[in-house]
């Protein structure tokens, strides 16, 4: 079984994903930290993201996700990067790397492979439309921004932080994603669409339940 759950950019997809696995006893894999785990890599390497990535550095990045406890470790390389890739130049930077075709390749062979011998759910902005189009299930989760900087604001718990720049970057990773030529940022059309603004975590998670007949 796939479950695919995409959406907007800070809509609790991670969380939701990660409720269903623990429920269902399934794999879980976020493609976003595929994506900033990569975009950390090339950046420390200052490779700049106009530049073409070919199959002699990729073979030296590898990226591991393990899914334990309803918690979710990112390995680069064997460092674990878990935090490392939350951290605001990844974030500000990540989407104009997400745009590369080889890079999305490279991602999806990965998604592709952790499906094989699992069920599984998958988060991201193109798993019901490009990576497993044919999904047993798929969800598209959606918010107004002002909401969405809110919710985000209180999980990074800084008050140096202001509310304005998380809710700018969201809008551009947003914008970025969802115009981009690749696998943009939108819902299939067989994608239940739930808008979460004013719904709690448990809400949502009913929802979505309510929708996977096991
Ligand atoms: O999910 P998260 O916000 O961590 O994703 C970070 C970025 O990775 C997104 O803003 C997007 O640019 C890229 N991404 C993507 N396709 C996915 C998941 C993430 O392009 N399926």
């Amino acid at each position: 079984m796939i479950i695919a759950i995409d959406g907007e950019a800070s809509t609790g997809k991670s969380t939701q994903a990660k409720k269903i696995a623990k429920k269902l006893n399934i794999n879980y894999r976020d493609s976003g930290a595929y994506y900033r785990a990569i975009t950390l890599y090339l950046i420390k390497n200052q490779i700049n993201s106009k530049e073409t990535i070919g199959n002699d550095l990729f073979s030296k990045i590898d990226i591991s996700q393990k899914f334990e406890n309803e918690s979710l470790f990112i390995f680069l390389n064997g460092e674990n990067v878990t935090s490392k890739i939350r951290g605001h130049k990844v974030s500000v930077n990540v989407s104009e790397y997400a745009k590369k075709p080889e890079i999305r390749n490279f991602v999806y062979k990965l998604l592709r492979k952790s499906s094989e011998l699992t069920s599984i759910v998958v988060d991201g902005r193109d798993i019901g439309t490009v990576v497993f189009p044919d999904a047993d299930y798929k969800f598209f989760l959606y918010a107004i921004p002002e909401i969405r900087a809110k919710r985000r604001h209180k999980e990074i718990n800084d008050e140096s932080v202001k509310i304005e720049s998380i809710a700018r970057e969201i809008k551009e990773r947003d914008d970025t994603d969802s115009n981009r030529d690749i696998a943009p940022l939108k819902k299939a059309e067989d994608a239940h669409g739930i808008d979460v603004s004013y719904l709690t975590i448990d809400q949502v998670f009913e929802e979505i339940l309510q929708k996977i007949i096991i």
